[in-house]
């Protein structure tokens, strides 16, 4: 899929999501895990490259079948935020950490 192009301040901003690593396994296991960039809104809209959040490959597009690794995509959002918290929510941690 064709996305909108990134700026400079939007390419700084995705090395610094990829620094912190997937922000689910960061808050259930402490640990760093490599991420894919999620975006919340689509990639397309204005604005869009700012509504996202590092997931790594199992928190984003795997479908999981168990309650431990359960995907946004894979599983969806209403069963990610259940068990996560709220992109909103992930959004404003990872922005107060980057
Ligand atoms: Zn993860
Ligand atoms: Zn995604």
């Amino acid at each position: 899929m064709k996305g909108r192009a990134k700026t400079k301040a939007d390419e700084i901003r995705f090395d610094n999501l990829r620094e912190l690593g997937c922000i689910v396994c960061l808050n259930t296991m402490n640990v760093y895990t490599p991420p894919a960039i999620h975006h919340m809104d689509g990639k397309t809209k204005e604005g869009c490259h700012d509504l996202t959040i590092p997931l790594c490959q199992s928190h984003h597009q795997y479908k999981s079948n168990n309650s431990i690794w359960i995907s946004r995509h894979g599983d969806g959002r209403a069963a990610f935020e259940k068990a996560y918290g709220t992109e909103q929510e992930l959004l404003e941690q990872v922005n107060g950490m980057i």
